[in-house]
């Protein structure tokens, strides 16, 4: 995580979203395709309350498309609009601001029918940290605008982008608070990287992680690992640390430095694009 979530952030982070709610139409949040409950601030249904509500599936180019394609369906039959992003190449990045445009109709249309013209549709990102959301925001606005020195939890003057003739885009995204409480959601974070690597036990994460992938993505950890899947999740980590040569001093194996290739290789793409949460499962935990 970017940085520790004390009360008094999270009472500020809170103020400031409140704030910012009331200047805006549609609420665009950010979460990551891989774990896009994990990925979720809980509160922000109630923060963003009475918005258009935009859900951006980021790093799909990460992410196992039918899993994604799947979130997709699960997210438009909750009422949110969706759209799937890479922020990091730009695919479907510009593609947002006609989703934003039809998020906003009904908004249009009443303004249309009070006779108020051009006025442009205000919108704000949020999202946990580490989504992609100043990576989303620069491949949206460009290199052309620059970015004013507005810090989170500064409540100076507010910056609007202009995007289009249409559509304004606060400048500071909205930094939320994971799920923390959720040791599942824990786990989640920390197994993509979101989450500082000291805080949990790494031969705990690549056995959680090894368990997921024999149960979810057959063959991916034989053909990377030749290990044989049948086996029990520990029985596997330490065939990857035999077949990787992780041995210490005396010969004895390394079980930390397999858990970290496997951690490593699994956040670099190397096991493929996979997904660690399905709408399935996401649904029986809640
Ligand atoms: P923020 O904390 O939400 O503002 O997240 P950042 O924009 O700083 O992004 C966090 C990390 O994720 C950075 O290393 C980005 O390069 C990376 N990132 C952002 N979007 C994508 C994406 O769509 N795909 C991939 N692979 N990486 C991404």
């Amino acid at each position: 995580m970017d940085f520790q979530w004390y009360p008094g952030h999270m009472t500020k982070a809170k103020r400031m979203m409140q704030e910012n709610m009331k200047l805006i139409d549609i609420m665009i949040e950010l979460v990551d395709a891989r774990i896009p409950l994990s990925s979720r601030n809980p509160d922000i249904d109630q923060l963003a309350a009475n918005k258009s509500r935009l859900i951006l599936l980021n790093k799909t180019d990460m992410a196992d498309e039918r899993v994604t394609a799947q979130w997709e369906e699960y997210f438009k039959e909750k009422g949110f609009y969706v759209a799937r992003t890479n922020a990091r190449s730009g695919k479907g990045v510009k593609g947002t601001q006609a989703i934003v445009m039809d998020a906003c109709k009904e908004k249009l249309e009443r303004d249309r029918k009070r006779g108020i013209k051009n006025r442009p549709i205000r919108a704000m990102i949020a999202g946990i940290p580490n989504v992609g959301k100043s990576t989303f925001i620069n491949s949206l606005v460009g290199k052309a605008c620059t970015k004013t020195g507005n810090k989170p939890g500064v409540t100076k003057g507010k910056q609007w982008i202009k995007l289009n003739k249409n559509i304004e885009l606060l400048d500071t995204p909205g930094i939320l608070w994971p799920k923390f409480e959720d040791q599942q959601v824990g786990l989640r974070l920390a197994l993509i990287g979101s989450i500082r690597d000291e805080i949990l036990n790494q031969d705990e994460m690549a056995i959680e992680l090894i368990e997921y992938l024999k149960n979810h993505y057959q063959g991916i950890l034989a053909d990377r690992y030749q290990v044989d899947e049948n086996e029990d999740k520990v029985k596997i980590l330490e065939q990857i640390a035999l077949n990787r040569n992780c041995k210490m001093k005396g010969n004895e194996l390394d079980y930390e430095k397999a858990s970290k290739i496997v951690l490593e290789e699994f956040r670099n793409g190397k096991l493929g694009k996979i997904s660690l949460e399905t709408p399935e499962e996401g649904t029986k935990e809640a």
